[in-house]
């Protein structure tokens, strides 16, 4: 748990959030601006800055969150049509908030990668 960090503060629930998806590893909340119709972020509770730290020990974490990501794209709707699955890293890769966390974004056409 880092104090200053908006998405720990979400998960402990004192921040608010509307919150999709809880078990003991993962959570899965709306983005607060959405991008697209469905816009949800899927973040483990465990406070990894970005996707660059991800360790060997985490890999059944990251496992689970695209579980937890596809369970919660049946859920909003999307999962026939497809949707996309983005992890930001770094100031170049265009992070803002450093907890790691999956984009999922669906429920229209999504182009480029730029
Ligand atoms: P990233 O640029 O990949 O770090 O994405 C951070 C995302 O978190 C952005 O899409 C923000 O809109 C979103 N965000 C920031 N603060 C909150 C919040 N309090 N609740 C929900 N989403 C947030």
């Amino acid at each position: 748990m880092h104090p200053d960090c908006i998405f720990c503060k979400i998960i402990r629930g004192e921040a608010p959030s509307t919150m999709l998806y809880e078990d003991e590893q993962v959570v899965a909340f709306k983005d607060i601006a959405p991008i697209a119709p469905v816009h949800v972020l899927i973040v483990p509770r465990l406070h990894i800055p970005s996707a660059a730290e991800v360790t060997e020990e985490n890999t059944a974490l990251i496992g689970h969150l695209i579980v937890v990501a596809a369970r919660v794209a049946r859920e909003q709707g999307v999962a026939e049509r497809g949707y996309r699955l983005v992890t930001n890293v770094g100031r170049e890769g265009g992070q803002q908030v450093y907890h790691l966390h999956w984009h999922l974004l669906g429920g229209r056409q999504m182009r480029g990668l730029g």
